[in-house]
């Protein structure tokens, strides 16, 4: 019997002047910041993906419609914490993530802590059960010309 599963979640953001940047919950000093119908916290997005990958659930688009006024502007922390219920009342909870950030700037390892501490508490999972790390691609590409920030998340998830 499976009692064990892996989720992956992928997503990119544009970035655009006028937005805050705003990563695992945790606002970044930046002159830009991520687009979005939410506050397009790309990293929280790929995790909320993991989850719901990890749960057969489909994607955070099914759940969580971008033609919905409510999720406008939105804390993707919430969104996250509604993922988690859906996954829960599946059966599912997340037992450990890994994600990395692709960013070019700003440097992020700094923030990492905080993001970890933001994404734990809303988990409910230890903050060892947790590991968020940051790369660049080089200056190449859209990362590297700095239009973008994309994020990778792999969440194991147990049953219930
Ligand atoms: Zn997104």
């Amino acid at each position: 019997m499976i009692s064990v599963r892996v989720g992956i979640g992928i997503d990119v953001h544009r970035l655009k002047e006028g937005r805050k940047l705003i990563l695992g919950g945790v606002e970044i000093k930046h002159p830009l910041g991520l687009e979005g119908h939410s506050d397009g916290d790309v990293l929280t997005h790929a995790i909320i993906d993991g989850l719901l990958g990890g749960s057969a659930l489909g994607d955070i688009g099914v759940h969580f419609t971008s033609n919905n006024r409510s999720y406008s502007g939105i804390s993707s922390l919430i969104l996250l914490g509604c993922a988690l219920d859906k996954c829960i009342n599946s059966g599912w909870r997340p037992a450990f993530l890994d994600a990395t950030i692709i960013a070019q700037s700003p440097m992020l390892t700094p923030h990492v802590g905080d993001m970890k501490n933001e994404i734990a508490r809303v988990l409910s999972l230890p903050d060892t059960q947790i590991n968020i790390k940051s790369t660049t691609t080089d200056n190449l590409g859209y990362i590297g010309n700095g239009e973008g920030i994309a994020c990778h998340a792999v969440v194991t998830m147990e049953q219930t």
